[in-house]
């Protein structure tokens, strides 16, 4: 459970349309990849799918069930969960006591300390644990933000560029953590621009320009079409 499909999206800001009749899937048990330049329109999109920003048009169904009119808590009841670009910790708070926060919110708040523990193993961190978020590198913040949308133990995930600020050994953990999320069956959406990443990562690709969807497919497919190739190399 956790499938996604996004069809007719558009959104406008001002005269501009930042989204265009945006359709997108996404499935249990896989990495997504959603990719595009800057401003194609990707933070936009999770927006939508989160619930933070009412499309014009189009629709949002999460499970079979259309969720375009309800809220982002709602949505995160259902089993929703997202990061955010700019990362979102409790400065203040330790690594440990971010994750507590959230696990706190979780399905099962007795096991709150105990769902740290396996997080802090999943996410590698365990030397951290009790170091101020703010004291840690970019590249383990962002560790630490997947690591508090796993606390609640989210049907689909999403993640708008969690590796951005990692380094090499970082990014390699990262995808194995990716990779484990989704054999667990979680839905994961990866908004990420570390093409190595994204390739090595994700079953399945879509690619947003300019606010449209212009292919979507396996990543060997996706990197070969002419249009992508467009977009990228600015031709
Ligand atoms: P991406 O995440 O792919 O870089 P965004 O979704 O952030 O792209 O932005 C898509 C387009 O919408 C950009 O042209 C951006 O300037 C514009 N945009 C995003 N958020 C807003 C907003 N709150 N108000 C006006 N324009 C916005
Ligand atoms: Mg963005």
């Amino acid at each position: 459970m956790g499938s996604l499909e996004v069809s007719g999206v558009s959104v406008v800001f001002g005269g501009h349309r930042a989204l265009d009749g945006v359709g997108m899937t996404a499935e249990p048990g896989q990495v997504t990849g959603l990719i595009g330049p800057n401003g194609a329109g990707k933070s936009t999109l999770f927006d939508v799918v989160s619930g933070l920003r009412r499309p014009s048009s189009g629709r949002v169904v999460l499970d079979g069930r259309d969720v375009t009119r309800l809220g982002p808590a709602r949505r995160a009841r259902r089993g929703l969960a997202r990061t955010f670009q700019r990362l979102e910790l409790f400065g203040r708070l330790t690594v440990r006591d971010n994750l507590l926060v959230a696990a706190e919110m979780g399905p099962d708040r007795r096991l709150a300390g105990h769902a740290v523990t396996g997080i802090l193993d999943r996410i590698g961190l365990h030397h951290l644990a009790d170091t101020c978020a703010d004291e840690l590198s970019t590249g383990a913040a962002r560790l630490v933000e997947v690591g508090r949308a796993m606390a609640v133990r989210p049907k689909l995930l999403l993640l708008d560029e969690p590796a951005a600020g990692q380094d090499g050994e970082e990014t390699e953990r990262f995808a194995a953590l990716l990779r484990s999320l989704a054999d667990d069956g979680t839905t994961v959406v990866l908004v990420e621009h570390d093409m190595g990443l994204v390739m090595s990562v994700c079953d399945r690709l879509h690619v947003l320009d300019l606010g449209k969807i212009i292919a979507s497919g396996p990543p060997e497919e996706v990197r070969r079409d002419a249009r992508v190739l467009a977009a990228y190399l600015g031709e």
